[in-house]
Formats: structure tokens, C-alpha cells, sequence
């Protein structure tokens, strides 16, 4: 259905929730990112606006430079605090799940998110949702999560001004999804920054925070990786990063820290599909980009148990880092031949 029309047809179904104050906890994906924090924090503070009980939950930690952010030192992290996380769970009368959209984004809290029979509602842009949420505001075309918090907040209360921590929120979920603005923009996307702007909004201060604030090591790791760790494969204009478990100790890789960096590899015109691979601990996690038509959720969502957007997904993989790429690379040059032929 044309998301519009369902958007306009659940509102009230959830200003009906929100009528009376209610415990509400708002739940995001693992490795929380900029839209995950963003958005979750901006409803957080909308719904307190509306005399609500909030208390945002990941399934773990967030990266240091979103430290800053309102409220963020609030945050539940399960896998630091399982008792409060389960406390506060089964403390929700309302539960949002935000910027995922299925139940395995969220690992050991699916069940006891499922447990629960409280109404839930998902708000999320990625493809594919799984049908577990009893309200769903799911659009594949907006750039983030943020997006379409404002979207709601703006449907629900249209005289709204906005507060400058709020607006901090949303512009960081729109920014940091957009790449900086520069890919899943739109008209709208734009409108909203210029409603922002002229609400007072201090973008540059943001940009600082997020993207100009990296250790020094970020740097050491950068080159390591581009020096040391770059493959390409002219024929498939396939170019690939990986990281073994040995480079995270030695440049004491943690949450955040590998963000960003396979962006670089896009910045090549020979790249059309770009992969990191992550030798973390416990799993071999991808992180993976194209440009074009080429679409990475299929690959991520047939063969490496994960999802995303058409141009950005990510997955996982339990064999070993030799393994995991050669399997990518077999399956890029597959579905490159599908494609074309
Ligand atoms: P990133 O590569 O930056 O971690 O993620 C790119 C996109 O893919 C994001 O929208 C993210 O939510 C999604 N994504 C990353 N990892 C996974 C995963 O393991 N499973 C699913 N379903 N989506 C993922
Ligand atoms: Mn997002």
C-alpha cells in the first residue's frame, strides 16, 4: 500500500495509544548507529513532551562520539545490564521498535520483546519488514529512521516548535544515514533540514561532534587498512577490506571504530560493490555498499543471514575469515553474471 495512505490510516491508532501517559520503551538494533540514536532519542524526548515515561534499550554499546547526545547517558544496554534490560521490558505498556526490522537485529531481546503483549510499533526505512509489530510505519524511500520520527511528530502535533536537543537528534539520524547528504536524499529531505535550519538548528556543531571527533588511532587504522588490507577485482569492479582478529588487537578496534572507512573504497571509479570483512570475536561480520542498481541487501539477505538497503546492508557469517571471502566473492561474481546476463 502506498505508505501515505497507511501512514494516515495507523495515526490514529497510535495517537489513540498515546492518549493517556504510559511507560513507553523504545528499543533499536545492535550496533547502534546515528539513525538508531537519533531517532530513538528525538521520539524519547518528543514522548516525555507528551507526559510519557520513556527509556530507550540497545542491545549493546553505542559509539563514543554520539556520547554527547541528550540523554544518551540514559541508555540501557543489555548486554552491560541484562537485569534492568528485562526489568524494563516488562515494565513497557508500549513497545517502538525503531531502525530494525526483524527480530534477529535485536538477538537475545526478541523473545522477551515477543513475550510481551503489549501493543508494538516498528518504525524503520530498511527492505523487507517481518511481521511482528502490530503498527507499522516502514518506508523504504525515507533516508532514515529519523525521517520519519519527524514525520510523525509533525503529523501528531503540527504546531509543534521543536526543541534544539530534539532537532539535534533528528539531524543526526538524517545526516549520518545520508552519508553527509550524499546518497538516499530527496526533496523532502532537504524541506526538512530547511524547517530545521530556520528552527535554530546549529548543523555545523553536529558535524564537529560526529564525524571530526575520531581518536588518532582512526588514522593509523585507515591507512593500515588501505595499504595493507585493500583487494580489487577490476573484473567484477569488486573492491574488498578486511580486518583479521589480529588487527583488532593490535590497533584496539571497538564499537564505532571501523565506521566509515569503507567509504573509501567507494570513492574509486573502478568500485561499483565494495565489502568490509570483520574478524570480530564471535562472528565475521560484512559490512557492504554498491552503487547503481546493484543490490547488497540480496546479497547479505540470501547468503549472509543479514538485510539492509539496496546500496548499504550488512550480515554475518560463523565460517572462518578465509572462508567468509571467498564465499563473497563467489557470490558477487554470481550474481554479477545474473545480472548482466
Ligand atoms: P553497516 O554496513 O553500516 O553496518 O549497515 C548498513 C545497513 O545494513 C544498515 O541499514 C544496517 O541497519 C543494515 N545491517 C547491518 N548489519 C545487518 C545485519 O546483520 N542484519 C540486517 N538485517 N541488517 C543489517
Ligand atoms: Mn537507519
Amino acid at each position: 500500500m502506498n505508505f501515505v495512505l497507511f501512514f494516515m490510516e495507523q495515526l490514529p491508532q497510535l495517537k489513540a495509544l498515546l492518549n493517556v501517559p504510559k511507560t513507553c520503551v523504545i528499543l533499536s538494533h545492535r550496533n547502534p548507529d546515528g539513525d538508531a540514536l537519533g531517532s530513538s532519542l528525538a521520539l524519547s524526548l518528543y514522548l516525555q513532551s507528551l507526559n510519557h515515561k520513556t527509556r530507550v534499550l540497545f542491545p549493546s554499546e553505542y559509539p563514543v562520539n554520539y556520547e554527547w547526545m541528550p540523554q544518551s547517558e540514559e541508555i540501557i544496554i543489555y548486554d552491560l545490564n541484562q537485569k534492568l534490560a528485562e526489568e524494563t521490558i516488562k515494565s513497557a505498556d508500549l513497545i517502538f521498535c525503531l531502525d530494525f526490522n526483524s527480530l534477529e537485529r535485536i538477538d537475545r531481546m526478541a523473545a522477551m520483546i515477543m513475550e510481551r503483549k503489549v501493543p508494538k510499533i516498528m518504525i524503520d526505512h530498511h527492505i523487507d519488514p517481518e511481521p511482528f509489530a502490530d503498527l507499522v510505519f516502514s518506508e523504504v524511500s525515507s533516508s532514515s529512521t529519523s525521517e520519519i520520527i519527524y514525520d510523525l511528530i509533525k503529523a501528531i502535533s503540527p504546531d509543534i516548535r521543536l526543541s534544539a536537543i530534539l532537532m539535534d537528534c533528528i539531524y543526526t539520524g538524517l545526516m549520518t544515514d545520508t552519508g553527509s547528504f550524499h546518497h538516499a536524499t530527496s526533496p523532502k529531505v532537504f524541506t526538512m533540514m530547511a524547517d530545521l535550519k530556520r528552527q535554530g538548528l546549529d548543523d555545523t556543531r553536529i558535524q564537529e561532534l560526529v564525524n571530526n571527533s575520531l581518536p588518532d588511532k582512526y588514522l593509523k587504522l585507515l591507512g593500515h587498512c588501505l595499504f595493507n588490507r585493500m583487494e580489487l577485482i577490476p573484473e567484477s569492479q569488486f573492491g574488498l577490506i578486511y580486518l583479521t582478529k589480529e588487527d583488532y588487537r593490535n590497533y584496539d578496534i571497538r564499537r564505532g571504530d571501523t565506521e566509515g572507512i569503507i567509504n573509501y573504497l567507494m570513492m574509486l571509479k573502478s568500485v561499483r560493490i565494495g565489502a568490509l570483512v570483520m574478524n570480530q570475536p564471535t562472528i565475521v561480520k560484512l559490512s557492504l555498499r554498491s552503487k547503481g542498481d546493484f543490490s547488497v541487501q540480496q546479497i547479505c539477505s540470501k547468503y549472509f543471514n543479514g538485510g539492509g538497503h539496496r546500496n548499504a546492508s550488512g550480515g554475518s557469517s560463523k565460517l572462518s575469515l578465509e572462508d567468509t571471502i571467498t564465499k563473497l566473492k563467489d557470490v558477487v561474481t554470481q550474481s554479477l553474471t545474473q545480472v548482466i546476463h
